[in-house]
């Protein structure tokens, strides 16, 4: 007898037909001599749409109010499933994050796991019953109600599989299991069979959505098996393993985009020790998140440093670097929201030399302009100007052959 955790999001229970055939999926799995955990996401748009909805009624919008309307959408889909999967004669129990055992810190709206004590989850498959527990949300040391953030039912289904050890985390969507890019983009995308923490890790943190990026994380750390699958076909999907030396690996697996950074310049500064530390300290001072940091060479003692900030950051990194700009004597300071990053990932890279010059070529030969460059072990990422994005996707997928198996090391 295997124990389950199954995590179904927010498409994935839609509406009472959805939901109705996630039970009839729950009830076969049991029928088969399985115990069942599942973790379930509020459904359809409704997290979207409880947001619009206090931002409709407050200004203020204090945090542990917020947390508390959040996770109602996980509360009203989990008792609506244990109704479903009770008419199919299985017995099943919901709990809220808190009655089972999530415990959390205080932040509001994007709570951390501290601890996962799950007594009553056990008792209730020790009973029989499946066990239905809302995702994204547990309690803090003040005894309210936390909601862990956006994507947060991944990380409770990954949290939960590792405190009870079972044998495997199935995370259902609405695609057939991570993809070799966003089969949104590209027509031939390639569903992936296997692939290894560390790519996957580096593929969700440079903007694939699909698992939560704190959960692959956790997963990792605690050696939680994932399975990423669909709801819709039921069909085999992703697995994510542990990468192992004697596992044939690809050059490159993937190629993902990100389009939510921007860009800044801040040019003719000063080719000095310490002009650098002053800027992003200063950033950092304001809570800006910088992420790619390109410094030109200089010429007559000057030269250009560039960096990229999330969308919503711009405004603010712009009147810093103003500032800091006319206090260490620097010509201008420019801001670019409309790029695009571009990262091609895969294990292999490690070993195999030419894959940067690969990418270079590639996008040059469609005239695709490069206006940063960042790399990992394992990944090569570029900016480009947005308009250029789906383009470079696609020729890079097209280069690397990904439409037709991962590219192997011969
Ligand atoms: P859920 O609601 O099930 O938690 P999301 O809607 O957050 O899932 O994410 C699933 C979406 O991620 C898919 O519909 C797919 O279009 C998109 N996606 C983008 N890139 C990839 C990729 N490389 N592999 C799989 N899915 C991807
Ligand atoms: N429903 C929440 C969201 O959409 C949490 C989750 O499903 O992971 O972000
Ligand atoms: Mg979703």
């Amino acid at each position: 007898m295997a124990l389950l955790v199954q995590k179904f999001g927010g498409t994935s229970v839609a509406d009472p037909e959805r939901m109705r055939a996630v039970a009839d999926h729950v009830a076969r799995t049991v029928r088969r001599g399985n115990q069942v955990v599942v973790v379930i996401s509020a459904m359809g748009k409704e997290t979207d749409e409880l947001l619009r909805l206090a931002r409709e009624v407050s200004e203020t919008r204090p945090g542990r109010e917020m947390d508390m309307l959040i996770t109602a959408g996980e509360r009203k889909a989990m008792s609506l499933l244990c109704m479903a999967i009770a008419d199919r004669g299985v017995p099943a129990e919901s709990f809220t994050g808190s009655q089972a055992g999530f415990l959390t810190d205080s932040t509001h709206m994007d709570a951390k796991i501290v601890d996962v004590r799950p007594e009553r989850v056990r008792e209730a498959l020790d009973r029989g019953s499946v066990a239905v527990v809302g995702g994204a949300q547990g309690i803090s040391p003040e005894r309210n109600i936390t909601f862990l953030g956006r994507g947060g039912s991944d990380t409770t289904a990954v949290a939960l599989a590792h405190a009870l050890g079972a044998d495997v985390c199935e995370l259902y969507t609405d695609v057939s299991g991570v993809f070799t890019t966003d089969p949104r983009v590209v027509d031939d995308a390639r569903k992936l069979t296997t692939i290894s923490f560390d790519e996957l890790m580096e593929m969700t943190a440079n903007g694939c959505p699909k698992p939560a990026m704190r959960s692959v994380e956790y997963a990792r750390t605690h050696g939680v098996d994932l399975h990423v699958r669909s709801a819709f076909t039921w069909e085999p999907g992703t697995r994510v393993t542990k990468e192992d030396d004697d596992m044939e690996q690809a050059i490159v697996s993937a190629v993902v985009h990100d389009a939510s950074d921007a860009k800044v310049t801040i040019g003719g500064v000063e080719d000095r020790p310490g002009i650098a530390a002053r800027v992003f300290r200063a950033l950092a001072g304001e809570q800006v998140s910088v992420d790619l940091i390109v410094q030109n060479t200089s010429e007559a003692g000057r030269t250009d440093i560039s960096f990229t900030v999330p969308d919503d950051e711009l405004a603010t990194a712009m009147a810093v670097c103003e500032r800091e700009a006319a206090a260490v004597g620097a010509d201008e300071v420019t801001g670019d929201p409309d790029i695009a990053r571009i990262s091609v990932i895969g294990a292999g890279m490690k070993t195999h030399p030419g894959v940067a010059a690969t990418v270079f070529e590639t996008l040059a030969a469609h005239d695709i302009n490069i206006l940063m460059i960042a790399s990992s072990a394992i990944r090569i990422s570029v900016v480009v100007a947005v308009e250029q994005a789906e383009q470079a996707i696609q020729v890079l997928h097209d280069g690397f052959r990904l439409d037709e198996g991962p590219a192997y090391i011969d």
